[in-house]
């Protein structure tokens, strides 16, 4: 296996000084990637939850090569460019209608920075300020100071908490319990708060935490009522996760802000929207300049990102994506089904393409390094897994082959015995 070592890279949450071996990943394609030596790894969580039509789509390709000759990069205040207004008139097509504009950045944190500045905007600029954020009990927006605040507090932000603003938190709808979580969601409506801030349907890097269609229906009917401004994050959810190509359409919700990254641009380019209903537009629109939105960064419509973010639009339009959807989905039912009644598997769950199980282990301690073991396991079975601490979860792309399916779901039932044999 070809490693990268005396890198002078710090990468993103890795602990170098575990020295955990870190593969030199040469070339992707559909469901693979391939380091230089040939040995390939199956992308089972989708390069952590970007890639959805597969690694290096041949369409997605050509429209960013075919866009790197013609236009590169563009500022985009006071100008515009031909993909960008492609793409963005595309996606108000694919919305509900009363969401009508759409705000570009580079990432899902940013697409989240940008909502919560909107909600905040439109009350301040309504002459009717607000700042209280409402959020959901382990939820996960992203990694900016912003984004942290609205976020599970814990071990990954433990050193940044006293910058965190306040925020005020529901608890999660869990089985039995929903009724609670709209009583809060009421209780701290009543509070007038600029908006409640919700990952649709499943909370990712929370655990994989699922809660039914009607709740979500329910918390977007509260906020309407109270006037409290609905924030949907479907940077994960987004683009067919959830079965439907946004986890809202499931619940017939339509929010008044939602963001959109990861799979916007089929998970090859970064770049994120923030899609917002005509009335927030509209208290920053006026002949006064102190009303302007002032959000920006530089590669704001990155020309080349929004052409293949357009490339994925066509796929979605020509292609039988949802076919694809829907046989993954079973595919991914078949396999769990198949561990759910080993003791040592628990809270089987599955939302569309992503099936996830809690692993049960003997005590905390084990628990405490069970993922690193676990990545470093399936690795050398060829299979790119990273379980949330003892969360296994399967998210692949889109494109992967039945055998290829069948191949991560046997490294994950080998992994179980592990388990048997250190205990
Ligand atoms: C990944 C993620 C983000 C952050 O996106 P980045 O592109 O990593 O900044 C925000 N919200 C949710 C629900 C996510 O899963």
């Amino acid at each position: 296996m070809k490693m990268a070592d005396q890198s002078p890279i710090w990468h993103p949450f890795t602990q170098h000084g575990l020295g955990d071996a870190m593969p030199l990943i040469a070339r992707g394609e559909g469901a693979r990637l391939y380091d230089a030596d040939g040995n390939s790894w199956i992308d089972a969580i989708s390069s952590w939850w970007v890639t959805t039509h597969g690694h290096a789509h041949p369409r997605i390709m050509a429209a960013i090569r075919e866009q790197s000759e013609r236009l590169d990069q563009l500022i985009f205040a006071g100008w515009t460019h031909e993909p960008a207004e492609t793409l963005a008139a595309e996606l108000i097509r694919i919305t509900p209608d009363p969401l009508t504009r759409v705000f570009f950045s580079d990432s899902g944190s940013t697409s989240v920075e940008v909502a919560l500045k909107m909600a905040l905007g439109y009350w301040f600029n309504i002459g009717e300020p607000r700042h209280r954020i409402l959020v959901l009990e382990h939820s996960y927006h992203g990694d900016t100071i912003g984004t942290m605040s609205v976020g599970e507090r814990g071990v990954y932000n433990r050193a940044w908490q006293p910058l965190l603003f306040d925020v005020d938190t529901i608890p999660f709808p869990h089985e039995g319990l929903e009724q609670a979580t709209l009583d809060a969601l009421e209780a701290a409506c009543a509070q007038k708060p600029a908006a409640f801030i919700v990952e649709p349907l499943i909370l990712g890097a929370g655990g994989m935490l699922i809660y039914p269609a009607w709740v979500l229906a329910e918390m977007r009917a509260i906020c309407a009522r109270h006037n409290v401004l609905f924030i949907v994050d479907e940077v994960m959810t987004g683009w067919g996760r959830t079965g439907t190509r946004f986890a809202c359409d499931q619940a017939g919700v339509i929010p008044d802000i939602v963001c959109l990254s990861k799979g916007l641009t089929g998970g090859s380019l970064p770049l994120a929207v923030t899609l917002c209903i005509e009335p927030i537009f509209a208290a920053h629109y006026s002949s006064d300049r102190a009303k302007t939105f002032y959000h920006s960064s530089s590669y704001t419509a990155n020309p080349i990102a929004c052409a293949a973010a357009a490339a994925n639009l066509e796929i979605w339009r020509d292609e039988p994506v949802q076919q694809r959807i829907d046989a993954l989905a079973d595919a991914q039912a078949a396999h769990l089904s198949l561990l759910s009644h080993d003791p040592r598997v628990a809270n089987p769950r599955r939302l569309g393409t992503i099936a996830a199980f809690d692993m049960v282990v003997p005590d905390s301690g084990y628990l405490s390094n069970l993922a690193p073991r676990l990545i470093a396991f399936y690795r050398d079975k060829g299979v790119l897994l990273r379980p949330l601490g003892n969360t296994v979860y399967v998210m692949p792309p889109y494109c992967i082959a039945p055998d290829e399916l069948a191949q991560v779901w046997n490294a994950i039932g080998a992994s179980l015995a592990m388990i048997n044999d250190d205990s």
